[in-house]
Formats: structure tokens, C-alpha cells, sequence
């Protein structure tokens, strides 16, 4: 296996060397190509969601199907402006010159994806890595075997195979993958294997892109409108259960509110979920499953905990056999416990009560940095604070999720929760080099610039 993968990883190099993969008509082949898959394979698509995480068809397609037929519309589109080399002054000391930065692919690059989003977070890169005229490997991940399979056993009917491969597996192969030579890699999962990721990575000098995770906290200020309390909760109880409940990086992980404001949160929580998944969300098909037995009982120890159990005001029922946990809401559990510790990824929301809501800022600064932190508020103040004395990946006020969707800001993290960026034009600079290019003419030097060095040169 070890000596097969290395030989067609040679044969990739080869052909990236070759240059068959930086023409536009290359590119824009394979990304037409990709369109054609996502059209073709919708319905296998939303099946293998459903087999794999109990996605349900309009949630698969609101939050893969659709956004990456989105990126990949905008890659054809923008392609050619992409490409094109854009013109830089040199200083005037360098008279009579031009320069440009010549947009240039990294190479044979890797991309190791996660089994929450296991079609967008492997293809949505993708799209990026083939625009900017790169050769690709692609690992999805082994937890989502139905769509890991798809991706395996289709992608090679639209694709150059010669330059674009899917190689299917778990930490065995991904630890052999990281043994070869790449120009890139681009890894979306935990921290703990972006770690064994970017120090395999040093070897090579290779640069890494982690999209890793940690506890994105939502902020909810005591709003004064009813109607502005609605829409707050509708949206937080939307985000959490209804995109891979809660098996998202940038789901809410938890909530942090004023004392005075809790009980009226909860119940409002409580109504919006039977308004959204009904008196039995078992039965709704719009709350996901989880991934697999291990998962599930990490996360039922997280709710099991003796410190912990009795903070549940809502939900907390579990069936083991259909990986199905209902969407669970906890008060005050313990700061030191698991649930307040570690990510959740998963459909359980602790709210936490603070004395006034500005001591929020201090609580996430205390913190390691999150790949996103939501404020419900109107404050101008709080809202300034939020964004200038806390650090994130991302900032976003009244809503949550919703940034994933764009492609006109970043998406990335910053300390622990990862580095480097993607989406839109950002996917495509994350896979290029954008080589300096300068040229003078032969005509006219200023005569200061050359030794022999003396006072007069130093005073002009
Ligand atoms: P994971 O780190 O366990 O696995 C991710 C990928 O790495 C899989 O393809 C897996 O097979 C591979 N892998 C595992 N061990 C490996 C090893 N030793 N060597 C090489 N490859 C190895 O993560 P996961 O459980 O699939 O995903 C959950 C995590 O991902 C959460 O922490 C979540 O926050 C994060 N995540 C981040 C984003 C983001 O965009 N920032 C998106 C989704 C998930």
C-alpha cells in the first residue's frame, strides 16, 4: 500500500511538473466538471449525508450542496481576474521599471478533511486548490464512510486522475500521507491532529493551513424588544441543533447571559425547539445523528457527569442505538467541567449566568481563542468592545453560522483554534504563491546608489 500511494504520488508530482494543471482551460475543466458532479450526484449526495449523520435533505443542501455549487460558480466566474497578474510601483530609486505579482500554484498540495461536513469541507477546498491551478490529494474522512466512498469511487468519473486523486482512510493512511512531500497541506479537524499535522509539515517546510475548532461562545444581552429576543433565540436554537447538531466548528458551544435575564432565555429556548423540531424531535428528521458510538458517549459522559446532570433544565434524553441525543439546555454547570472545557460538538447548550453582560468580554478572554464569538446585542459599546478586546477567528453580532455561508470575508481561526484562511478568493490565495516580479530598464541609474561610498551620498 505504503510503496503505491508514494509511486502515484510521483506520478502527480510529475504531472504537476509537467504543467498540465496551470492553464485556465485545465482549471476551468475541472471545476465545470465539479459542477456537473454536484448536479448530477445531488440526490446520492443527500443520501449518503442521511446515511452517514441523519441529515436531512434540506439542511444537506443548505449547508453543502448549495454553498459549494455557490464557490464553484463563483470560481468560473472570477477565474480569469483571479489569474491575472497584478501591477506594483517599485520605489523611485529603481526609475524607469514596472512589477507585478504573478499569481503562481504551490504544486501537488493535501487536503485531509473532517466526517461533520464531510462533502463541503473536502470539496470546498477543492475548489480553491484546482483554481489556482494546483494538483490535488484529497483524504476525507474515515467516519463518514458513505460519503468518504462517494467522493472515492465518483470524483475519478468528472476528473483528471492523473492530477486530482481521492484517497480513502484513517489516521493510518493520513499518517502516510504526511510522510510524503507536499507543496501544501490543508487540514480541517481537531487540534490535536492539526498538531501531529504541522509538525509532519516541518519537515518538509511544507506551510499548513489547520481549520480546527474550540468553544465558539454566543453572548445574549438582555434585549429590550420582544421582538428582538424572538429573533436572538430563534437563531441561536437554529444554529445549534440545526446544522449537525450542534457537530459544527462554529456552532454555539455555549451561551452567556445576564442572571436576571436566564429563566425568560430558557423559556424561550424551550418553546422556539417545539416550534422548530416539535414535541418530539426524535421524530422530526430535522436534528441530526451523531457520528458514531464514540462520540455518543463522550458526549453522554459530558451530560452524565455528577457535577453536571443536575444543571438540566431541558431535554437530555439519549437513544444509543440511533445515535440520537436531544437537544439538551444546562445552567451553570461547573466552569472546571468537561462541558465547560472541552468542545461540545454536539446538541448540548449550557448557559452560563454572569452579574452584567460587559463580563462577558473578560470570561472569553480568559479563554483560548474561538474560531468565532456572536453577540447578540444593541450596544454600540459592548458591540466595540466585543470586537476590539477580544480575539477570534471571526466576530459576528445578532446571528451565528451565517459567515460560513459568505465568501467576500474569511473564514479561519487564530491561536488554537487554527491559522490561515479560506473562502471565495481567499481559498484560491491560500493555494497560490504570488510571485514578485520586477523589471527595469537598462537606462539611467542614480549615480548615489553605487560605491564608493562617501558623506556627500549619506546628505542627499
Ligand atoms: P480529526 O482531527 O479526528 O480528523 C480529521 C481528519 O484527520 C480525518 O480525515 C482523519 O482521518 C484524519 N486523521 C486522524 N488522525 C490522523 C493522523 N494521526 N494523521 C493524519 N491524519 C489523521 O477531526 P474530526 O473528528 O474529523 O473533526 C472534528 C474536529 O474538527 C473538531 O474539533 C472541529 O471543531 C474541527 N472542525 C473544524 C472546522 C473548521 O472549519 N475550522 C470544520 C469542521 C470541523
Amino acid at each position: 500500500m505504503e510503496k503505491d500511494l508514494g509511486r502515484e504520488i510521483m506520478e502527480m508530482r510529475e504531472c504537476y511538473r509537467n504543467g498540465n494543471t496551470k492553464p485556465m482551460s485545465w482549471r476551468r475543466s475541472q471545476l465545470q466538471a465539479l459542477r456537473s458532479f454536484l448536479q448530477d450526484y445531488e440526490v446520492p449526495i443527500f443520501r449518503a449525508l442521511n446515511l452517514d449523520l441523519g441529515k436531512h435533505y434540506v439542511e444537506a443542501f443548505r449547508d453543502e450542496v448549495g454553498l459549494l455549487k455557490k464557490s464553484v460558480n463563483l470560481a468560473l466566474n472570477d477565474l480569469k481576474r483571479w489569474m491575472t497578474s497584478t501591477g506594483a510601483k517599485l520605489p523611485i530609486i529603481a526609475l524607469l521599471s514596472s512589477a507585478e505579482l504573478v499569481p503562481e500554484p504551490l504544486g501537488l498540495v493535501l487536503v485531509i478533511s473532517p466526517w461533520n461536513f464531510p462533502l463541503g469541507l473536502s470539496l470546498e477546498p477543492l475548489i480553491g486548490a484546482i483554481a489556482a491551478g494546483n494538483a490535488v490529494v484529497l483524504k476525507p474522512s474515515e467516519l463518514a464512510p458513505a460519503c468518504s466512498s462517494l467522493l472515492a469511487n465518483t470524483l475519478p468519473k468528472y476528473l483528471d486522475n492523473q492530477a486530482i486523486k481521492v484517497f480513502e482512510g484513517g489516521p493510518a493512511v493520513g499518517q502516510q500521507l504526511l510522510q510524503q512531500k507536499w507543496d501544501k497541506i490543508f487540514f480541517t479537524g481537531s487540534a490535536k491532529v492539526g498538531r501531529i499535522v504541522m509538525s509532519e509539515a516541518a519537515k518538509n517546510l511544507t506551510p499548513v493551513t489547520l481549520e480546527l475548532g474550540e468553544k465558539c461562545p454566543a453572548v445574549l444581552d438582555s434585549l429590550s424588544w420582544s421582538f428582538d429576543k424572538e429573533v436572538a433565540i430563534k437563531r441561536i436554537i437554529g444554529a445549534k441543533y440545526g446544522s449537525c447538531a450542534g457537530q459544527a466548528c462554529i456552532s454555539i458551544d455555549y451561551v452567556l447571559v445576564e442572571k436576571s435575564f436566564s429563566s425568560t432565555v430558557v423559556d424561550m429556548m424551550k418553546a422556539m425547539i417545539k416550534t422548530m423540531y416539535g414535541d418530539n424531535p426524535r421524530e422530526s428528521h430535522s436534528v441530526a445523528r451523531i457520528i458514531n458510538k464514540h462520540h455518543f458517549l463522550r458526549l453522554k459522559n459530558l451530560i452524565t457527569d455528577p457535577n453536571v446532570k443536575d444543571c438540566i433544565v431541558f431535554g437530555g434524553s439519549m437513544d444509543e442505538d440511533n445515535l440520537y441525543i436531544e437537544p439538551t439546555i444546562l445552567v451553570n454547570p461547573p466552569l472546571e467541567s468537561a462541558i465547560m472545557t472541552e468542545e461540545i460538538f454536539g446538541p448540548l447548550l449550557p448557559i452560563i449566568t454572569l452579574d452584567k453582560i460587559e463580563d462577558s468580554i473578560d470570561f472569553i478572554k480568559k479563554r483560548p481563542k474561538p474560531l468565532a464569538v456572536y453577540a447578540f446585542t444593541k450596544n454600540e459599546d459592548l458591540r466595540k468592545r466585543m470586537v476590539s478586546e477580544t480575539s477570534s477567528g471571526s466576530v459576528v453580532f445578532n446571528d451565528a453560522i451565517v459567515q460560513f455561508a459568505a465568501d467576500t470575508i474569511p473564514f479561519g481561526g487564530i491561536g488554537e483554534s487554527g491559522m490561515g484562511k479560506y473562502h471565495g478568493k481567499f481559498t484560491f490565495d491560500t493555494f497560490t504563491h504570488y510571485k514578485a516580479v520586477a523589471r527595469r530598464s537598462f537606462f539611467t541609474d542614480f549615480w548615489y546608489r553605487f560605491p564608493p561610498w562617501n558623506n556627500h551620498k549619506l546628505e542627499l
